[in-house]
């Protein structure tokens, strides 16, 4: 019933979108200096601002990737300024994200999601049709999911991951939904941690096996994408967990495949896969080879904080063997790297914080420029205006019900109505009364619903009313009943002469289904039910 468009109706000089799909599957292969030289390119050839903010994003997220936060926050404000200029909504919400992650990385988790809550609201009031724009909004749900796992805050950062799954369903890049299914995949192993750690060693199990197996989607999904990045670090967790629910032969042939899969991987994959392997040998027993492993890992690493963990790692695998020496070597070593870490972190943060403008400041900017700006005020009240509102009953529109579709888990009932033959109307009297019937039954329902219901024309005749709480089946079949009698006893003959307009309606309860889609498809049935009775009534559940 409600589809979502995935249109492109984005026209970008093609020599520049070409060079920006082929950057971003470099990242995808971490491929960094090829991807970031493309970026380059892309930003030489680009002969305007649209094409130009992609560039700038393009050469952010390489920054990102190669580690260097306080570049990559300061081209992703590049970028985003450039989008505002533009008028390009989703690659502004891009680039806001990226700065976000960047500065999260720098260890300013508060500016992070301060920056990131500003930046949902702006994608969920953007009109949320385009593909991009599908993209900006998952973006911004999992970069939140990331930033709750970071804040231990770990029921959010789940409830943002399944947001941040959902959305990536239907869009075409289905690394997306690797990536919000590996995060989700982290957020249960934190659980499971703190399950550990709680001493609920049952509810740790289940935690962790959830954890494992949505790893183990994430890298199927990954793999089928032909995104290695995203493969390898959910192979990497799916390794861990099943390690620590006890199912290692199968974390050793999943290492044993990917190494025979990738004869050429880099030293960097290599030593995070060795990693993997030494944690799992050390977990088995098997101390000797552990050490081994974490060695070879150690001296593979290309950035330091993974060097310094695998350092610990080592340490802590040479004690268990008894080699106490070696031992105690190793972990002198690692608080030293430790301590040149953290200054180095400050050091950075202290870089980032430095050129990220004060938010305050940058939401006056960001009103001052709409405010002077006449053209970007009518653009951006136009695109609000149709992004949720029905023009001819001023009712919410069925842009708002996807919006509704796509938020994490609200209970309500769902009713979908539809009039009875309102051909009819139109053949019989004229499409201008028709119109006013329209307008008519949208206050009619309003009236009839509490404030805090929902009432939507979907298009054409039909309307759904979302009413939410945790209504039983006799108070959605009265309030199904309500709808319909209110419209039956209108004084619709003070419109036209003889004129009498009735509707049918469906209803779904919200214990009926677990998803928002199944209610609205079950309500769709019921209402095809009661025009199949004979049109004027309600069906609901039972
Ligand atoms: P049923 O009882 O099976 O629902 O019959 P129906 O005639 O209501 O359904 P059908 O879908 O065959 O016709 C719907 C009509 O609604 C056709 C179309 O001309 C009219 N319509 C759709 N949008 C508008 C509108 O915005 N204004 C007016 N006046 N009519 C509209
Ligand atoms: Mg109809
Ligand atoms: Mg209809």
């Amino acid at each position: 019933m409600i589809t979502l468009s995935n249109d492109e109706d984005l026209r970008l000089a093609p020599e520049v979108a070409a060079r920006l799909d082929r950057g971003h599957a470099c990242i995808d292969a971490m491929d960094l200096p090829a991807a970031l030289a493309l970026a380059q390119e892309a930003m030489t050839l680009s002969p305007g601002a649209a094409e130009h903010c992609r560039a700038q994003f393009l050469a952010a997220r390489c920054h990102y990737f190669q580690g260097e936060f306080d570049l990559g926050a300061l081209l992703a404000r590049e970028a985003r300024d450039t989008a505002v200029v533009a008028g390009e909504v989703a690659v502004q919400a891009l680039a806001q994200t990226l700065e976000a992650r960047c500065l999260e990385q720098a260890g300013e988790i508060g500016a992070a999601l301060d920056q990131l809550l500003l930046t949902h609201q702006l994608v969920e009031a953007a009109p949320g049709g385009h593909a991009e724009h599908r993209t900006a909004e998952q973006y911004v749900a999992v970069t939140l999911g990331v930033t709750h796992l970071s804040l231990g805050d770990l029921e959010a950062a789940l409830s943002w991951c399944e947001q941040a799954v959902m959305l990536a369903r239907p869009l075409r890049n289905q690394g997306l939904l690797a990536a919000a299914i590996d995060t989700m995949a982290c957020v249960y192993s934190a659980l499971a941690a703190q399950a550990r750690s709680d001493q609920r060693p049952d509810q740790a199990l289940d935690l962790e096996r959830q954890a494992a197996a949505a790893s183990a989607q994430a890298m199927d999904i990954a793999r089928r994408a032909g995104n290695e990045r995203y493969e390898s670090s959910a192979l990497l967790n799916l390794v861990e967990s099943l390690t620590l629910t006890g199912d290692t032969a199968r974390a050793f042939e999943l290492l044993e495949d990917w190494q025979r899969r990738h004869p050429q991987a880099s030293g960097h994959h290599r030593a995070h896969h060795l990693g993997s392997l030494g944690f799992l040998l050390r977990a088995t027993g098997r101390l000797a080879e552990s050490v081994t492993a974490f060695e070879q890992a150690r001296d593979l690493a290309t950035d330091e904080p993974h060097r310094v963990h695998l350092t610990e790692q080592l340490a802590l695998a040479l004690e268990l063997c008894g080699r106490w020496e070696e031992a105690l070597q190793r972990y002198k070593d690692f608080h030293q790297q430790q301590l040149q870490l953290s200054t180095e972190r400050v050091r950075r943060s202290a870089r980032v914080a430095a050129a990220r403008p004060d938010i305050a400041r940058e939401r006056a900017r960001a009103r001052h420029l709409a405010s002077t700006n006449a053209e970007l005020q009518r653009r951006t009240d136009d695109l609000s205006r149709q992004a949720l509102e029905d023009p001819l009953t001023g009712l919410p529109n069925r842009r708002h019900v996807d919006q509704w579709l796509h938020a994490p888990g609200h209970m309500a009932a769902v009713l979908m109505i539809d009039v009875d033959h309102f051909k009819q109307v139109n053949d019989r009297h004229s499409h201008a009364l028709g119109d006013e019937v329209l307008r008519t039954l949208g206050r009619l329902l309003q009236q009839n619903l509490r404030p805090q219901d929902v009432v939507a024309r979907l298009g054409g005749e039909e309307f759904v009313a979302i009413v939410p709480g945790d209504a039983d089946d006799e108070a959605v079949r009265r309030t199904a009943e309500r709808l319909r009698t209110a419209v039956e006893q209108h004084a619709w003959h003070g419109l036209a002469e003889g004129l009498a307009v009735t509707v049918s309606v469906g209803a779904a309860s919200p214990h009926e289904a677990t998803s928002q889609q199944a209610l609205l498809d079950l309500a769709d049935r019921r209402l095809y039910e009661a025009k199949a009775q004979g049109r004027n009534r309600a069906v609901t559940a039972g």
